[in-house]
């Protein structure tokens, strides 16, 4: 029988049986969500599909170019394909844009000028973004352009302060910063409607108000993007969702076309513009990895529902729960201990296709006022598409993992950072 050849496979991989038919209960408990995340891929994958036939995609495209990279056809058709896929007016998709903080720097930075206020409506943004936007001084920032900065938190049960915004709201405000995902704080994910009716009332007190939308990991996780619903600017990092694991590197910036022209501008030069930069023959990779990213983001979305339903089972808090709807790729479980938290990632660890035989430990990281532990086992460095958790060793001991090019992956993943907590008798079956 081939689940018998499964289970045994399983136990040689270093699984205990417990943990094996514990695992077949919750997935048997998950088939109707798992039938809903995949019929979601199903939908992203048509969208794509058609973006990249009415682009006529053809070999052609695939080409590398150098130097400059005048009539890079491949990076412009690829561009008008992140167009019609977010439907967009104009699309900014390169390697130059180094990583998902880079482009969300250039899209502010293109678009504000001295004297202009930025406004964050959902609190405080990722950890990066501070720099950038020097609420934490940094050599470089926005606010040392001349760009000032205001934040208003959202309320205790995660919803938007409305009057709060409307007073932050003045003649200066040029922008806002809307972030999708939680990324590695504890507040909700934004679903897209959500931002939707956010933009909406941000542009009845100021009708040019330029919505930007942070959409790092939240991409194709549903229906509609950041730009179905109002935002005038969405961005994100190709090593995370729309990368599909395969781009080696990039960013992408979508919206309006003065918007993402001022953001061309900006990551080249000024009259330069979209029309250099070369791709270096990565141009396929980054197609391909588009074309995969619903499958993989589907993969990744059932790992971090089921990880949220195994934690669950053994008495750990975990956000978002295993029964919420998601919007974003990322999981938090809290594990209350620091040996919680290392087993946790020795499990992610061991359970890699790359540096599997590596043992993570706490280390000190910049910007962190406590150790930190990373597990990562990455085809392409830094990339949180693929399988990877990371945790500050700090109460309440909470670690944020995400990612999965499959969910085979994903789940043998899950299933070897249980293995490690049961091994240190941190967790046990008999309840
Ligand atoms: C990852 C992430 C970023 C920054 O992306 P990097 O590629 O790591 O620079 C910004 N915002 C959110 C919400 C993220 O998850």
């Amino acid at each position: 029988m081939i689940i018998e050849d499964l289970d045994s496979f399983y136990k040689n991989m270093g699984i205990d049986s417990k943990l094996i038919s514990l695992s077949k209960h919750i997935e048997e408990d998950l088939k109707e969500r798992f039938a809903y995340i995949d019929q979601i891929a199903e939908y992203n994958q048509l969208k794509i599909l058609k973006a990249m036939q009415d682009n006529r995609v053809s070999d052609a495209h695939f080409a590398a170019t150098t130097g400059y990279g005048y009539n890079d056809i491949g990076r412009d058709t690829l561009e008008s394909v992140y167009a019609d896929v977010f439907h967009a007016e104009d699309a900014l998709v390169r390697p130059q844009l180094i990583s998902g903080t880079h482009a969300l720097t250039v899209a502010l930075a293109a678009n504000l000028r001295p004297g202009d206020e930025l406004l964050s409506p959902v609190g405080k943004p990722y950890d990066t973004l501070e720099g950038v936007i020097g609420i934490k001084e940094t050599k470089g920032s926005l606010a040392e352009y001349g760009i000032t900065y205001k934040q208003v938190d959202l309320l205790a049960d995660g919803s938007f302060d409305y009057d709060k915004i409307k007073e932050a709201i003045g003649p200066k405000t040029k922008m806002a910063t809307i972030q999708r995902s939680k990324g590695y704080a504890t507040r909700p994910t934004l679903s897209v409607e959500q931002i939707g009716q956010l933009i909406a009332f941000l542009k009845e007190i100021k009708p040019d108000i330029i919505c930007m939308v942070d959409n790092c990991y939240g991409e194709f996780v549903e229906l509609i993007e950041p730009t179905d619903v109002g935002a005038d600017l969405c961005v994100g990092s190709l090593i995370k969702n729309p990368g599909g694991g395969l781009a080696p590197t990039g960013g992408y910036i979508v919206g309006k076309t003065e918007y993402v022209e001022n953001a061309a501008y900006r990551l080249t030069a000024p009259g330069l513009g979209k029309e250099a930069g070369a791709t270096l023959g990565i141009n396929s990779s980054l197609y391909q990895g588009l074309f995969m990213a619903p499958q993989v983001v589907s993969g990744a979305l059932k790992g971090a529902v089921y990880a949220a339903k195994q934690y669950e089972h053994f008495g750990f808090d975990v956000l978002p729960n295993g029964n919420e709807s998601r919007h974003d790729i990322i999981q938090a479980v809290t594990l209350n201990s620091p040996e919680a938290v290392i087993a946790f990632c020795e499990g992610i660890q061991a359970a890699a296709p790359v540096d599997s035989f590596v043992t993570p430990v706490p280390g000190s990281m910049p910007g962190y006022t406590c150790d930190v532990i990373m597990a990562a086992g990455a085809f392409v460095q830094g990339s949180s598409i693929e399988l990877s958790a990371d945790a500050p060793i700090r109460p309440p001991y909470s670690v944020f993992f995400q990612g999965g090019l499959t969910w085979y992956h994903a789940k043998y993943g899950i299933l070897m950072s249980l293995q490690k907590l049961y091994e240190k008798k941190l967790i046990s079956f008999d309840k």
